[in-house]
């Protein structure tokens, strides 16, 4: 397996903590350490893909999967009145950790509408 350099894989094999959400043999998902809502959390894959564009065919299941948990994770985590989800790729998308991540996050009923467009609030 290719080598993971970035944070997250620290996060992956256990070597620095964090707040999980959700963890199966391909998944994990974690609250990031920067809300920007009242929740916010990531879903990243285990396998080290730096980002969305360099997905490749054979990871169409496993993006499935990651987009399929996404309503779910987020009504367990309470944004039962929706939420936003974004995936920052490359230098100019303003991705800053190189390892593909799906950005959820949002306040839970009774909060404040989520009011910028872009994936950073
Ligand atoms: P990006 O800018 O790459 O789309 O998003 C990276 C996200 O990872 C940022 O929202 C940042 O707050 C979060 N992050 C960076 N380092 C850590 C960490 O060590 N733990 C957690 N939980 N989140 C992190």
């Amino acid at each position: 397996m290719t080598e993971n350099p970035t944070i997250f894989g620290k996060i992956i094999n256990g070597d620095i903590p964090c707040k999980k959400v959700f963890e199966d043999d391909e998944v994990l998902a974690f609250h990031d350490i920067n809300p920007v809502a009242q929740v916010h959390f990531l879903i990243i894959p285990k396998k080290f893909i730096p980002t969305l564009a360099d997905v490749v065919a054979g990871d169409t299941g496993l993006l499935g999967k990651m987009l399929g948990l996404v309503p779910v994770l987020a009504a367990e985590q309470g944004l039962t009145a929706g939420f936003r989800t974004a995936i920052n790729t490359g230098k100019l998308g303003g991705q800053e950790v190189y390892h593909l991540h799906i950005h959820v996050f949002g306040n839970r009923p009774g909060g404040e509408p989520l009011r910028t467009i872009a994936g950073k609030a």
